[in-house]
This record gives C-alpha cells, structure tokens and sequence, in this order.
C-alpha cells in the first residue's frame, strides 16, 4: 500500500503506526456496461426470490426492537444441510460458523488464532486480501511462491512452515486470482506438514468458489472428520449470487468454532442478514441453476482464448486469469474504453475475467480482439 494524502492529516492522530499513510484497498466501483471485474454471480435473484426474501426481512422487522439470536443456529442449519445437498459432507450444526462475508470469517480466525507473536503463512499469486487480515490483526504475514503453473510446491511449502511454525497457513482452493484448485493431495501434504508445527497450526481452505470445481476435483470438506485442525470457509457472494447479503461461513471441528464464539462481536450477525440468508437458502436449487450454465462458460472462455495464442491458468472458478501481455494495462484500458471493467491483477502480464452471461462474454471477446488484435 502506498502512502497517501491521509498521512499529513493523521500525523497528529494515534493512528497504529503500521497503518499510518495507508490507503483503503477494493477493486474500482466503475459505471459501465459489462462488469467482469469481480467474480459476482451475473444472474440477478427471480421475483419469486426477491419476495420470499422480502418477506422473510418483513417478518424480521418486526422483531427489530430486540438482538438477534447471537447463535444463529437455524441458519447454520440451514448452512449444514445445504453443503449435505452440494458435497454430499453432512456437518453437525456446531461444526458451523457465519459471519458478514467470509472477510469477517477470516478476521474471526486470525483473531482466534493469529495475533501478535502469531504467523499467517500462504502462497502468492493470492488473494489479495488476506495480507490486510494479517496486518489488521497485528499477526505476522509470511507468503511463499506458488510454482509458475501455480500449483504448490510442497517442498516449498514444507520448509516454510518448518522455518516459520505458523498458527495459519491460508490457501485458497479454487485459488484467486489463479482459478486454480489444490489436488487432494497437496491439501493432504499441507495438513501432514502442519502436524508438526509445536503450537499447532490451523490450515484454512478457502472454498469460496468451492461450487465451480470441475468434476473430480474433491472438495476439502472430505478431509474434515479426519482433521481437527482444518478449516473449510465457504461464501454466499460467488455461486449463490448473493454478494450483496454479506453472508460467509466455515465448516470446522466444534473446538474451533468455540474459539470463534469468544472473539466474534456480539450479536455480529444482524436479525435482516440471518432473514436473508435463510429465505435465500430456501430456494438453493434455483440460485444454484445458473452454476452448471457459468461453469461450461468458463470452460468456453478459456478454449477460446487459448485457441488465440494466449496462456491460461486452468480453473476451477468462476473466472479465468490470462495473458502475458507487455503492457497488460493498456489492454485492461482498452476493454474499459470499450465498456468492459475486467481486474488488473495477479503477476505482472496477466489479467482476470469473470464469467458473465453469454452476452456479456461476447462483449469482452469482441472487445478484447480489438484490443489486443487477436
Ligand atoms: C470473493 C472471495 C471471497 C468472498 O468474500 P465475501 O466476503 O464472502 O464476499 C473470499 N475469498 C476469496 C479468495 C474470494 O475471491
């Protein structure tokens, strides 16, 4: 992060001196017409949705005089039926855990398990995001390098957390901004390497595209019974189309649940998001019809684009991470000039799409051939 005008004005203010001159991080908020920049669900809620969930939100206003249930345990079981359904992994209800958005999942678990003194350890290209939990919480930021096809290298990945003894080691499966998803074996390797950490390390699997793997790729919710230290965190943001509810969770062992329980804010999850979340949930298997439908997308966009000579990550996801260009921001420009926001982001020369509908996948083809003269 770079230090901006804020820093002359916080010179007076006791802003933690690891924060001072910092700009807020997100990706451009731009108007226009084809938005592939985020990797949100293209497909807005039906109207039959959309009044269920209104509602379900009525219903909860008029309860608003009083705090929500501080345990939301009717939408975690909601949540564990669901996964039931989309994994075929039944979690118990206290093997699950919601907050606003999976960013407040992951600041739940380095609060719990990270801190100062602490160590937060993962693997670049990565999401962006998880540095600023790290620094947020005042844990320790150790990232490694993924491979040039960035799968792990798990010699890497050993002598990393041999050398460093993290109490959190953060992957992403599928990986963002990459696409790509962790075999089970690697996922196996990393928590048999965490075994031997002396404090204990929890390993996080961040499956928030969890439900656009392709089929055979396992999801690490399988390894859970046997792996007290794993953590599974899932989104309704991506698949579910639901960015806009805030709803996160995880799947883990009741003890690090218990552990979540004492750092969350009370009452963190509001009585209208648990509404929502549970109305939405109602209807599971129609937000979720549009996956199959994204996915081929997916697989089409990459066909395309490697038939145009360019190189691209395989993924899992529903977005795909492209290039090398020379100067990848011109190109990104371009499309923009054209109508299209995609991300500048991931190593220098590449750049990341999302899957739209198959218009809005049309718009970018067309506008990524004038671009880049493909
Ligand atoms: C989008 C994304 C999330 C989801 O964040 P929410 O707070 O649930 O919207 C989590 N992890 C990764 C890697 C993501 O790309």
């Amino acid at each position: 992060m770079t230090p901006g005008p804020a820093a002359s004005a916080q010179r007076r203010l006791p802003v933690r001196d690891d924060l001072v001159g910092l700009e807020p991080y997100g990706a451009p908020q731009l108007d226009v017409p084809v938005l592939l920049n985020v990797n949100e669900n293209p497909y807005a809620p039906s109207e039959q949705v959309v009044a269920d969930i209104a509602g379900a939100v009525a219903d909860a206003a008029r309860g608003l005089n009083r705090y929500p249930d501080r345990e939301f345990l009717a939408l975690r079981a909601d949540l564990a039926a669901y996964l039931a359904v989309e994994s075929g992994v039944h979690p118990a209800v206290e093997q699950v855990w919601a907050a606003n958005g999976s960013n407040e999942i992951m600041l739940h678990l380095l609060q719990a398990f990270g801190g100062p003194g602490r160590t937060a350890l993962s693997f670049a290209p990565t999401y962006s995001m998880y540095p600023e939990y790290a620094r947020d919480t005042s844990t320790r930021w150790v990232v490694g390098r993924r491979a040039e096809d960035f799968t792990l290298d798990l010699a890497d990945v050993r002598a990393h957390i041999d050398e460093h003894a993290p109490s959190v080691v953060l992957l992403a499966s599928p990986n963002n901004p990459t696409g790509t998803a962790l075999p089970a074996a690697e996922v196996e390797a990393v928590l048999a390497a965490t075994d031997e950490v002396p404090g204990g390390c929890v390993v996080v699997v961040d499956e928030a595209y969890g439900e656009f793997r392709r089929a055979g790729t396992p999801s690490a919710l399988e390894f859970l019974a046997d792996h007290p230290n794993l953590v599974v965190s899932r989104t309704m943001s991506k698949a579910f189309g639901l960015a806009g509810a805030r709803v996160g969770y995880l799947v883990a062992d009741p003890a690090v649940v218990d552990a979540l329980r004492v750092v969350r804010l009370p009452y963190h999850l509001s009585a209208v998001t648990q509404a929502v979340a549970r109305a939405a949930l109602a209807h599971a298997d129609e937000l979720m019809a549009q996956v199959g439908g994204l996915r081929a997308e997916r697989d089409a966009t990459v066909g395309w684009l490697r038939d145009r000579g360019l190189t691209v990550a395989d993924s899992d996801a529903n977005f795909v991470l492209f290039g090398r260009f020379a100067d990848r921001h011109a190109v990104w420009q371009g499309l923009l000039d054209r109508g299209v926001l995609i991300r500048e982001t991931g190593p220098e020369g590449w750049l990341r799409v999302s899957i739209g509908t198959p218009e809005e996948m049309t718009a970018f083809r067309d506008a990524l051939v004038e671009v880049a003269g493909l």
